[in-house]
Order: structure tokens, then sequence, then C-alpha cells
């Protein structure tokens, strides 16, 4: 969706996402409350009170932020948030917006490779393949001596099976990649 330079992008974000930006009258919880909040550029109530401002570059102040990317989506600053602002799924959108105009920080393109190959995995096995995701996250980051050492002790506890399990319904999974991953 392409946002409006006099508009501004609210009403956007609101018909993608449900969230009016507007509810939130700052109290801090959600920030408070967010393990991460002290690796983010900008904590979730900042996120908040730059989406109100309702200016272009706020908003590309956030779609080129760190913040969008540490966020884990642990629902955390929803359930905290005495007016139910859904603000995992505002990070849902602004990571997506990032992707699509090409503003995505260049800090977050480990991260970036993980959601990656996390997907890569789910796409081609229906499941969560270890090994897999692993081999695609070290090609991608070209980090391949990252966590090795914890390799063996994983091995041995079996949480790292040789070959993956495979969904039956290959059908189903290939619909669900091709409708939601446009
Ligand atoms: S907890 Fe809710 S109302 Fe309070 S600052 Fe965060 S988003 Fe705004
Ligand atoms: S969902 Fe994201 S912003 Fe909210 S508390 Fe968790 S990490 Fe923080």
């Amino acid at each position: 969706m392409q946002i409006h330079e006099k508009k501004g992008y609210i009403s956007e974000i609101k018909s993608a996402t449900g969230v009016n930006v507007n509810r939130c009258y700052q109290c801090g919880k959600c920030s408070a409350g967010c393990a991460v909040a002290e690796e983010m550029d900008y904590p979730p109530s900042r996120v908040m009170r730059l989406l109100q401002t309702n200016h272009i570059d706020n908003y590309n102040k956030l779609l080129g932020s760190e913040t969008i990317w540490l966020c884990i989506s642990c629902q955390n600053c929803l359930t905290r948030c005495p007016m139910e602002i859904d603000i995992p799924q505002l990070m849902d959108y602004l990571r997506e917006t990032a992707l699509r105009e090409k503003k995505v920080n260049k800090k977050a393109s480990h991260i970036l490779s993980f959601h990656r190959a996390f997907l890569d995995s789910v796409r081609y096995t229906g499941r969560l393949y270890e090994i897999g995701l692993v081999a695609d996250y070290k090609v991608r980051t070209f980090n391949v001596f990252q966590d090795l050492d914890i390799a063996p002790k994983m091995f041995l506890k079996g949480k790292l099976p040789l070959m993956p399990e495979m969904v039956k319904d290959k059908k189903q999974l290939n619909k669900i990649f091709t409708t939601t991953c446009k």
C-alpha cells in the first residue's frame, strides 16, 4: 500500500491491521514489560508515539529501525496494554512494509536470514527441520562456526534428527504458501 505524503498512514494501518494507534495514551506499560526493549532503538510505547504523529519521516524511521526485527512477537505488550493495542500485529505490518519498500535496517540482516531459513524449512517439510534450518542460516550468513560447540550435545539428546519428518498433505502446504507469501 502506498502511503500518501499528506494524509499520512494512520488510516492505512487501521485498515490493514485493525489497530487504531490513536488509542494509545502513552502509559508505558508495554515498554516496561517488553523483554527486548533495552536492545531496541525505539521501545514499543515510542513506536506508538511516532506512529501517532502521522508524519512520513517518523514512519520511515520505524521502517528502517532495528526495533521491528528485534520484536519476538511474545504478546507481552498486548497482554499488559489497558487499551488492548495489538503491537505484535503492528510490528508484523511494519516488517512486511519494510521488506516491500526495501527499507530493512542493515543490522537486521541476520535476523531476516533466520526468518527466511525458518520459513524454508516449513515450506519444504511442513515442519521445523533443525539441521536444514541451521545449514540454510549458515549459508545465508556465512557464519559457519556460530554455535557449533552445542551441536554434539543436541545431537546426543536427539534434538537434531538427521532426516526431516515430512508433512503428509504437501498440496495443502503449498496452497498455504501460495496464498500467504505473495
Ligand atoms: S501499554 Fe498500550 S496504552 Fe500504554 S503505552 Fe503501550 S500501547 Fe500505549
Ligand atoms: S511482542 Fe514485541 S514489542 Fe511486544 S513485548 Fe514482545 S517483543 Fe516487546
